[in-house]
C-alpha cells in the first residue's frame, strides 16, 4: 500500500489550495455577476483547514485545533452557501454558520476524549458534506452545462471520506483518524483535497462560463421588449420547420400579423404606451399557440406566427380567434388610460413543398396582410403561396 509523505502532501495542499484561491478570487473581482466571491473564500478556508493540520506538530493546542476544524467546515459552509447563491435560492442561516461553530465547539470541549471528539467531528463533517452534494444535485435539471457534474465528482469524493472517517471512528482503531499518523486513509484523506479543490476551481469558473453563454444565446434569439423570438430565430425556425414538415409531407402555415393603426396609438397615448400594447399582443400570443408552434416579433408592430403541421383550415381558426381576443383586449396606458386595438392577419398554407417554397410563403402571408388591411382592416385574409396577388 502507498502511504505518502505527509509533510509534502500538506505543502501541496497549500500552495495549490493558495493558487486556487487566487485565481478564483481574481475572477471574481474582474466579473462581478459571477458569484464567486464565496467560493474564493470556502477555498481559501480550505486551505487554512489544510495547513493547519498540517502544522499540528508545531502549532500545538486547542486553539490551534478548533481554528483548524472552524476552517474547514466553514469552507464547505461557503461552498454551500455560494452554490445556494448561483442557483438564486435562499441560504438557511443556521444550516451554514452552526456546524463550523459547533465543531469548534466540540474540538475545543473535549480535549481528552478523544474518540469521542473525532467520533462527533466526522459524523459533523458527514452530514455537512451530504448536504453540500445535495444543494448541488437538487438542482442538476435546471443549472445549465457540465460544470456543475465537476462538483458533483468533487462533493461525492469528499462525502465519500467523511463517511468512511466516520465509520472508522465508530467501529475502528480511533488513532487511525489523528491527522498525522500516516497510513493508508490519511493518504487517501489528504489526496482527496488535492483532487477536489482542483474540481472545485474548474467547476465554478465553468458553471459561470456556461451560466453566461447560454444567457447570451437566449437574448440573441429574444425580441427584448416583448420576450418572443426575434425576427432572426423565428426565421430560422420557419427554415428548419419546412425542411422537417417537406420531408413528412406535411402542411405549414403562417400568420403574419400587424397591428392596426399604430402610429395613432403612439400618437394619442404615448409611446411607453404604445410598448404596452406591443407586451400584452405578445402575452396573447404565447398563450394561444401551441408548444410545437413560435411567434415571433419580425418588425415594429408585425408579428410572425409559424404554424407547423397546421392546415389551412386551422390556420384560419386560430387567425380568427387570435383577431376576436386582440379585439377584446384591454390595454392600460402608463398615464393610467385604457384602450383597446384592433389587428390585421394574412395567412399562408404551403400544402406541398416545392423549392424556394419558405420565400413564397412569407411572400404570400405578407400579400394577405396587405389585402386584409386594404379591405378595412380588423380582419383575417389568406392567399396562397404562388398566386397572383402574391407578386403584386
Ligand atoms: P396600419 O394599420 O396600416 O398598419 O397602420 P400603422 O399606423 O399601424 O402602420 P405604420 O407602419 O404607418 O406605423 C407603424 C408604427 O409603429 C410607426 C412606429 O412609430 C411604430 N413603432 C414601431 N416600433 C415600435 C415600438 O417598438 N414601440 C412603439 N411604441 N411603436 C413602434
Ligand atoms: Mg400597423
Ligand atoms: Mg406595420
Amino acid at each position: 500500500m502507498i502511504t505518502a509523505d505527509l509533510p509534502t502532501i500538506y505543502l501541496m495542499i497549500t500552495v495549490i489550495g493558495l493558487t486556487m484561491t487566487l485565481v478564483v478570487a481574481v475572477t471574481s473581482r474582474v466579473d462581478r455577476d459571477s458569484g464567486l466571491a464565496p467560493i474564493a473564500l470556502g477555498i481559501g478556508l480550505c486551505t487554512l483547514g489544510y495547513f493547519l493540520y498540517g502544522m499540528r506538530p508545531v502549532l500545538t493546542g486547542l486553539l490551534f485545533n478548533a481554528l483548524s476544524n472552524l476552517a474547514l467546515s466553514g469552507s464547505i459552509s461557503c461552498f454551500i452557501y455560494g452554490i445556494l447563491r448561483f442557483q438564486r435560492r435562499q441560504a438557511t442561516g443556521w444550516l451554514i454558520y452552526c456546524p463550523p461553530l459547533l465543531m469548534a465547539l466540540i474540538t475545543a470541549s473535549l480535549p481528552e476524549q478523544v474518540a469521542l471528539r473525532v467520533g462527533l467531528l466526522s459524523l459533523l463533517f458527514t452530514l455537512q458534506s451530504a448536504y453540500l452534494l445535495k444543494v448541488v444535485l437538487d438542482r442538476r435539471h435546471v443549472t445549465v452545462g457540465i460544470g456543475q457534474y465537476y462538483l458533483v465528482v468533487s462533493f461525492g469524493l469528499s462525502f465519500l471520506i467523511f463517511l468512511t472517517r466516520l465509520l472508522v471512528a465508530l467501529f475502528g482503531p480511533a488513532e487511525t483518524l489523528q491527522v498525522n499518523r500516516a497510513g493508508p486513509l490519511a493518504t487517501f484523506s489528504l489526496l482527496m483535497p488535492v483532487v477536489s479543490l482542483t474540481l472545485i476551481t474548474l467547476g465554478f469558473i465553468i458553471m459561470g462560463k456556461e451560466r453566461a453563454e447560454e444567457r447570451n444565446r437566449r437574448l440573441a434569439m429574444q425580441d427584448e421588449l416583448t420576450g418572443l423570438a426575434n425576427r432572426r430565430h423565428v426565421l430560422d425556425v420557419l427554415a428548419q420547420q419546412l425542411a422537417a414538415v417537406s420531408r413528412a409531407n406535411l402542411p405549414l402555415s403562417l400568420l403574419m400579423l400587424d397591428v392596426d393603426h399604430f402610429k395613432q396609438i403612439n400618437d394619442r397615448y404615448g409611446h411607453p404606451a404604445g410598448d404596452e400594447a406591443l407586451r400584452r399582443v405578445a402575452d396573447c400570443l404565447r398563450e394561444r399557440v401551441r408548444a410545437q408552434d413560435i411567434a415571433g416579433r419580425v418588425g415594429g408592430e408585425e408579428f410572425l406566427v409559424v404554424l407547423p403541421q397546421t392546415s389551412l383550415e386551422g390556420a384560419l381558426k386560430l387567425a380568427e380567434a387570435l383577431r376576436e381576443s386582440l379585439a377584446r383586449l384591454a390595454v392600460t396606458s402608463p398615464d393610467g388610460r385604457a384602450f383597446t386595438l384592433t389587428i390585421s392577419i394574412g395567412v399562408s398554407t404551403l400544402e406541398d413543398m416545392p423549392d424556394g417554397a419558405g420565400k413564397s410563403l412569407i411572400a404570400a402571408a405578407d400579400a394577405a396582410l396587405y389585402l386584409a388591411k386594404q379591405r378595412g382592416r380588423n380582419r383575417v385574409e389568406y392567399l396562397a403561396p404562388g398566386s397572383a396577388d402574391t407578386d403584386a
